[in-house]
């Protein structure tokens, strides 16, 4: 399907290709001719017409070359670029549970090594083949009008000299796709390691990750020297059986111009096609090895596009209600992870938000205050019962439909690494610069980033690296502003704030609450306090729901919990 629309280009190469061969397989005709009409009867017009004609053929097969290798070459950026593109786009169309389930260093190696095999076949060895495919054929009809006989002698040796090459050639396919998987184990393994360095380097782990490196290192070149000895016997395996092959036509067919029965012309050009067959036998079980390669590499890019989205919108979604006022509403919700089916994350689940409410969650970690998040952007769909906002089931919406009401801002915001107005344009990607300006100074985030050295220009790093904690959650608060959606889903930072960078992000944030029905996972006194209701989660249920008065004094969870985490006496 990737290449079908390039059928023009397909047909051109075909077209140069045919032509390089039949150009190909003509010489051997023409140095027939030199030899019996012009050596052997002694013509120079003849000969000089005969090399005349052997630069023609020559002039063709170097043009059709061209055109091969170019065209050819041409469809496999095309076809790769198409692919590697499919395959991004089916990726952000997936739900979050199936990158849960998929390492990412995988599936950045399905994604450029394994699309770079497939571009090296699609680009050149498809064609080789085929190429080297026409000229077997070609050639062998050509043996066949030279002589017979020997061309009896040929098929014969045939299968004795093709049989052990495809046999070997399916053990190196195998062990290609062995090879591949330990490379795309080193790049899971890399990936991991620079992404955790801080917490390797903390946790003194150089050595042992060192350690666990290099015996995947080692595996990836054992399974690698497997498979290239394999080759090695393989190619061994050709050049005896082809020329050894060769050795006996030329000794037979030698008495028999010796006996008059054939002119040296024939025996020249039977020779010439008999080592251009096998040049293409020797070229096929290489390439053999490229193609199986590539079927290895193809099977695991199309695993990634054959995965299905769990989350999809429905058939005929119904639109969000216009305007969504907020009103949020968790029916006798269960849900579990995909990954841990019989353990609930949330169970018996009801909660009720009346729009522009404030409802600040408490509860020790693992409570499944994350999870109502998720459930609300619909990353995930619960197993029963019904979530519902302004009173649409979200099952029967469009996810993109309602996350274009929602604001979220995570406890450990993401920085993508682009400039401060393109981070915190990511919230709106149309908003205009006035109102990324509007939004920033909101989050209170423009008097940090305009001391930055290059103001709102300045390259933000990969992962935000080099903001610290309060900075970072100060753009995602400006990104969520600039977003204007009804629903704000705010997931409070546990880290501790200097002083003056916790005003300024308390400052933010009321900016952002104001007129949202806002739902907060609070870390914070300041937080419960200004909320008009906290509910206390515990084991995937509401335990408790209140005012913080109420509950400190009516629910000893609660109580606990104030103390510890608010400092709340
Ligand atoms: P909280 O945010 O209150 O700390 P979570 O909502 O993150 O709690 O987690 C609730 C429960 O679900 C926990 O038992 C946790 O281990 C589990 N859980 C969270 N995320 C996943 C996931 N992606 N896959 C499987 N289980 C998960």
């Amino acid at each position: 399907p990737f290449a079908r629309p390039y059928w023009p280009q397909c047909a051109g190469a075909l077209a140069a290709l045919t032509a390089a061969a039949a150009a190909v397989l003509s010489i051997g005709a023409i140095l027939r001719a030199v030899i019996d009409r012009g050596f052997a009867a002694a013509d120079p017009a003849m000969f000089d017409r005969a090399l005349l004609l052997m630069l023609a053929a020559i002039l063709v097969l170097s043009a059709a070359t061209y055109a091969r290798v170019a065209l050819v070459a041409w469809l496999g950026e095309r076809i790769t670029a198409d692919l590697r593109r499919a395959v991004y786009d089916h990726l952000l169309r997936l739900s979050p549970g199936f990158f849960e389930t998929m390492r990412s260093g995988d599936i950045l190696s399905r994604m450029t090594a394994d699309a770079a095999v497939l571009q090296l076949v699609v680009g050149s060895s498809a064609s080789m083949a085929l190429r080297n495919l026409l000229l077997l054929a070609g050639g062998l009809a050509m043996l066949l009008l030279t002589s017979g006989k020997l061309t009896l002698l040929v098929l014969v040796a045939m299968p004795l000299v093709v049989a052990p090459i495809i046999m070997t050639g399916r053990r190196v396919r195998k062990l290609s796709k062995t090879s591949q998987e330990k490379i795309s184990d080193l790049s899971a393994a890399i990936e991991e390691t620079v992404y955790g360095i801080k917490t390797v380097l903390a946790n003194n782990h150089e050595a042992i990750e060192r350690q666990n490196f290099h015996a995947r290192i080692e595996a990836s070149v054992a399974a690698a020297m497997l498979r290239v000895r394999t080759r090695a016997l393989m190619s061994m395996l050709v050049i005896a059986l082809v020329f050894g092959a060769i050795g006996g036509i030329l000794w037979i067919g030698g008495h028999d111009v010796l006996a008059g029965q054939v002119t040296p012309g024939q025996l020249s050009s039977f020779i010439f096609y008999a080592i251009i067959v096998a040049g293409t036998v020797g070229a096929l079980s290489e390439v053999t090895g490229d193609l199986q390669r590539a079927a290895g590499a193809t099977e695991r890019i199309f695993e990634l596009l054959a995965a299905r989205p769990e989350i999809a919108p429905p058939p005929q979604p119904l639109p969000m209600p216009q305007p969504v006022r907020g009103a949020i509403r968790f029916d006798k919700v269960r849900f579990a992870y995909p990954s841990r089916p019989e353990q609930p994350a949330l169970q018996d689940f009801n909660l009720t938000v009346q729009p522009g409410a404030r409802l600040a969650i408490v509860g020790p970690s693992g409570a499944g205050k994350t999870t109502l998040f998720q459930l609300l952007l619909r990353f995930y769909d619960p197993q029963a019962g019904t979530i519902s906002i302004d009173g649409r089931d979200l099952k029967q919406a469009d996810p993109a439909d309602i996350r274009r009401q929602i604001a979220f801002v995570a406890q450990d915001p993401v920085i993508f690494s682009k400039n401060a107005w393109d981070n915190i344009r990511y919230g709106r990607p149309d908003a205009s610069d006035a109102e990324i300006m509007a939004a920033a100074r909101a989050a209170h985030a423009d008097e940090f980033l305009l001391r930055l050295p290059e103001g709102m220009q300045t390259f933000l790093g990969e992962k935000g690296v080099r903001l610290s904690g309060g900075q970072k959650q100060r753009i995602a608060i400006a990104r969520a502003i600039l977003r204007k959606a009804p629903i704000l889903l705010l997931d409070e930072a546990t880290s501790a704030l200097d002083a003056e960078s916790e005003q300024a992000v308390q400052h933010a944030l009321e900016q952002l609450m104001h007129g949202r029905t806002t739902l907060v996972i609070a870390h914070r006194l300041a937080t419960v306090m200004q909320a008009d209701r906290i509910a206390v989660l515990d084991q995937g249920k509401i335990i408790a729901a209140g005012t913080h008065h109420e509950l400190i004094s009516a629910n000893p969870l609660y109580a606990r919990l104030a103390a510890l985490q608010f400092g709340a006496g």
